[in-house]
């Protein structure tokens, strides 16, 4: 039986996994390791009970109690904190799902690898912090990392038997989020509620919020380069209001591999857990007549500065990742608790980036977690710094 553990297993991937993971034939057809949560223990402990998890880990070590009180009289061991998930993560199994949300997914991926297995990535934030680093720790044990962002696993379907050589161009659809016709003097005034209701996905709130600023676009533009191995000039963005078409590859022969299907996160997620096998999903079906027309037009960098600063980080390299996730995190969390302005955000983190630039804090050869975490929480002290200094400015 294949065993498999899920980090994040609470939230917007994760709940879909459990359910391709149920609808798979659940504590019958896999045995399921490891499920990782944060504050919502009435879920994680149900989904404990259900799959017969081995083992149920909250993030939050004032959530212990509450988590063994929920799973009493079942087989399932529960603990708490980052490193009981860590810890959890180093339990061999043959495919586990990396989707907690942010840099705390970083570590347990890492663990994850090293100790084989198939890698099913969500947490684009780790290929963005340290991709360079999980790949040396996938190679050296042997595992593999399968893309689970839709552009990703579009990317990757569309590469399937082709040469690396052949490539000409990469392709990254974008919706556009819900502003993507927002003046910029609107964009000034944009409320979290505004920003999180993104028109065609169903997500958590921070990469909703990262979609309607394009910061997703801008960390996916990093997580392809990672990824695939392509250089930054051979990645372009295509905004595409419908999502039908989740991303394209371009060939030197001019033909170009586009791969359709519904803004329904199930597809790549049950992709990464039938591969190299398909096997059919429960997703509704493309009826492109229904949707009559596909629209495409190019981003509008003034409006949305974040690819730019995606290009910046993919130049500087090193450590220009970590920082450039973790400047982006502070600086939504304080969109958040509306300390600053929608349109604050991308300045805030160029100007992190420029100071850690000018110190040479950056700078990285073979970036090991050390100097990732390093680079991750300074990023974070810079990026307060810089906010008040705009606050008392
Ligand atoms: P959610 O916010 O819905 O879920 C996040 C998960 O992580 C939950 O299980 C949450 O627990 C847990 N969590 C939160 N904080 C921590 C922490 N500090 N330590 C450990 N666990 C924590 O996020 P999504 O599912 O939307 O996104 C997950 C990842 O997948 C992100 O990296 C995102 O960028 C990526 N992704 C998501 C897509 C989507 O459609 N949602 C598409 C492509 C990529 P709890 O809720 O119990 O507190
Ligand atoms: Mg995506």
């Amino acid at each position: 039986m294949r065993r498999i553990s899920i980090f994040g297993a609470t939230g917007s991937i994760g709940c879909n996994t459990v359910d391709l993971i149920r609808w798979q034939g659940g504590a019958d057809a896999f045995r399921v390791v490891a499920l990782s949560g944060g504050r919502n223990i009435a879920l994680l402990a149900e989904q404990a009970r259900m799959l017969r998890a081995e083992i149920a880990v909250t993030a939050h070590e004032d959530m212990l109690d509450a988590l063994r009180a929920a799973l009493a009289g079942t087989d399932t061991a529960v603990a708490a904190g980052a490193a009981a998930i860590a810890e959890a993560a180093a339990r061999p199994v043959d495919w586990a799902m990396s989707a907690i949300v942010g840099a705390a997914g970083l570590e347990p991926g890492l663990v994850a690898l090293r100790h084989g297995g198939i890698l099913a990535l969500a947490n684009k934030e780790s290929m963005v912090a340290a991709g360079a680093l999980m790949h040396r720790t996938a190679r050296a044990a042997g595992a593999r990392i399968l893309p689970v962002d839709s552009e990703h696993s579009a990317i990757f379907q569309a590469l399937r038997g082709e040469d690396s050589t052949a490539i000409e161009r990469i392709i990254l659809t974008a919706s556009g989020g819900p502003f993507r016709d927002w003046p910029l003097e609107r964009l000034h005034e944009a409320t979290p509620e505004q920003a999180v209701a993104h028109p065609n996905w169903s997500m958590g709130r921070r990469i909703s919020i990262d979609s309607a600023s394009l910061f997703n676009k801008a960390m996916e533009l990093i997580e392809t380069h990672e990824l695939f191995d392509v250089s930054p000039d051979r990645i372009e963005v295509l905004v595409h209001p419908q999502s039908i078409i989740h991303s394209l590859v371009g060939f030197v022969d001019g033909a170009v591999m586009a791969h359709l299907g519904p803004p329904d996160m199930r597809g790549a997620i049950g992709f990464a857990l039938n591969w190299p096998q398909r096997a059919p999903l429960p997703l509704e079906r493309l009826d492109l007549a229904a949707i009559g027309r596909l629209d495409f037009e190019t981003p509008d960098e003034g409006r949305f500065p974040a690819i730019a600063i995606a290009r910046e980080v993919m130049a500087l390299g090193g450590l220009a990742g970590a920082a450039f996730n973790a400047a982006k995190e502070v600086a939504l969390d304080a969109f958040l608790a509306r300390r600053i302005r929608f349109t604050d955000m991308a300045p805030i983190v160029a100007r992190v980036l420029e100071t850690m630039t000018a110190g040479h804090d950056l700078e990285s050869d073979m970036p090991d977690l050390d100097s990732v975490l390093d680079a991750d929480r300074l990023a974070r002290a810079r990026t307060h710094e810089a906010m008040s200094a705009r606050q008392t400015g």
